[in-house]
């Protein structure tokens, strides 16, 4: 799993360092799919009921699962890529929102919340704690920075298959859920919106845009627990 999330982590560098205004989400993605293939791994998402692609693009809106495609970027933009590749049997699965040339005020602390509620939910990720306190310290932070979190998607279990139960959701009550065990790895993906946390599936049936259309933001870490502490496995 350690390779698996390397070599997500290392696809996830190359493309951010390729998003710029003009790029198109397609070049990206066929920048994405070359790189895994090259490293012998396999990309998760492509046909993964039915996804036609190796990257989920979401740009401004849009929070989760848009394709890839003719889309070029504009300044000002920002765009969550997601990514998940499968190595020796193994997922890693990781996502980044990265800005496109300069970005408004607001928009930077949008992406500057969401990477702290991650990077916040990581640190709960621990053998003495249970499965809400992740999810409690993502949801607490964003809501004190008056944004809100997306309900109707979450996080989840991974392994040899790219969504394994647990759920981890981006919001609950701290203490409660199952204890966190030493060998368990989850993928901890805050989706964090601007405005209310509804969403609405676009009419190509995978891209997932908020409801008032403000913009979202989506990080995401695929974090082994042990005995330790958090080991980030998808860190470059
Ligand atoms: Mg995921
Ligand atoms: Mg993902």
């Amino acid at each position: 799993m350690r390779r698996a999330g390397a070599i997500v982590a290392e696809t996830l560098q190359l493309t951010r360092e390729m998003v710029r205004a003009g790029v198109t989400t397609g070049e990206l993605d066929r920048a994405a799919e070359e790189y895994i293939i090259k490293q012998g791994a396999v990309p998760a998402f492509k046909g993964y009921d039915g996804f036609p692609a190796t990257l989920c693009t979401s740009v401004n809106e849009e929070v989760v699962h848009g394709i890839p495609g003719s889309r070029k970027l504009c300044e000002g933009d920002i765009i969550s890529i997601d990514c998940g590749a499968i190595y020796k049997g193994y997922c890693g699965d990781a996502a980044i929102t990265a800005p496109v040339g300069e970005i408004d005020a607001e928009r930077q602390r949008l992406l500057d919340v969401c990477a702290e509620a991650l990077a916040r939910g990581i640190a709960q990720a621990r053998p003495d704690k249970r499965l809400f306190d992740v999810s409690s310290a993502v949801q607490v932070y964003v809501e004190e920075n008056g944004m809100s979190v997306v309900r109707d998607y979450v996080g989840h279990g991974i392994g040899r298959n790219m969504h394994e139960d647990p759920q981890v959701p981006n919001f609950g009550r701290p203490g409660r859920g199952p204890r966190l065990t030493r060998g368990m790895v989850i993928a901890i993906e805050p989706m964090v919106n601007l405005g209310g946390y509804q969403v609405e599936t676009l009419g190509n049936n995978w891209t997932v845009a908020t409801a008032d259309r403000r913009p979202s933001a989506h990080f995401e870490h695929t974090v082994a627990i042990t005995e330790d502490g958090p080991e980030i496995l998808t860190k470059v």
